[in-house]
């Protein structure tokens, strides 16, 4: 945690949950003794555990409390899922990829994440039932700020989403609504994978994680 610390990363809350979630069960065995390493690492279909920095500066950049109902949109390997259950009220989160839902549902179970409600679909619609959601994350890159997901954030809300093309660097983005308005302000750089809208017609499943 002190390589967070050094890079930035402030909220202790942030800093201590990362410190007691398990790393090594959201990556493939073969990548287990490198979990920690400051890199973006495989989980299938092409798609990527973010790097430890990452995920924490997009968490303190959501300004959690225990109040708070989060939406995220890709699940991935769950495990930024993990550390925003552990700071708020519920999780809901969605991806495209069944068989990666599947296996990050499992290590909700295992760590007995009860507040995580999770659901195969596509992000870019939203999940319209809960909202408005306090907080809202997207860890897949869209060329634009998704509108469809900022009319689902409540009047104090936040929304905290990489934007820009795939080539290009991406900025991550923090919306902030308060009184009726909202203000845009840039993190950073950051490079994720796209967000994809609608569903992949092929969904193998892959079996290489240790869960
Ligand atoms: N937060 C994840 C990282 C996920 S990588 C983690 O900590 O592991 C981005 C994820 O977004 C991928 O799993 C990808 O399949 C998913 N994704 C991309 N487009 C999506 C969409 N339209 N709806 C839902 N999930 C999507």
């Amino acid at each position: 945690m002190a390589a967070l610390r050094d890079a930035g990363i402030h909220d202790e809350r942030v800093l201590a949950v990362m410190e007691r979630t398990p790393r090594d069960i959201f990556v493939p065995a073969t990548f287990g003794e490198h979990c920690w390493d400051n890199v973006a690492l495989p989980i299938g279909h092409a798609q990527t555990i973010s790097q430890p920095f990452v995920v924490a500066a997009m968490t303190q950049a959501l300004e959690l409390n225990e109040r708070h109902k989060v939406l995220e949109i890709g699940t991935g390997s769950g495990y930024q899922t993990a550390i925003l259950a552990r700071l708020c009220r519920r999780v809901f989160t969605i991806e495209r990829h069944q068989s990666l839902l599947r296996d990050a549902e499992k290590r909700f179970a295992y760590l007995r994440l009860g507040n995580v409600t999770s659901r195969y679909g596509d992000g870019t619609r939203g999940w319209a039932e809960p909202a408005p959601y306090d907080r809202i994350i997207v860890t897949a890159a869209a060329a634009s700020l998704p509108q469809a997901l900022l009319q689902l954030l409540a009047p104090d809300g936040i929304l905290v989403a990489p934007v820009g093309g795939e080539r290009r660097d991406q900025v991550l983005m923090r919306v902030r609504q308060s009184g009726g308005r909202s203000a845009c302000e840039e993190l950073g750089t950051v490079r994720f994978v796209p967000l994809v809208p609608g569903l992949p017609r092929h969904n193998p499943i892959q079996r290489d994680l240790p869960l």
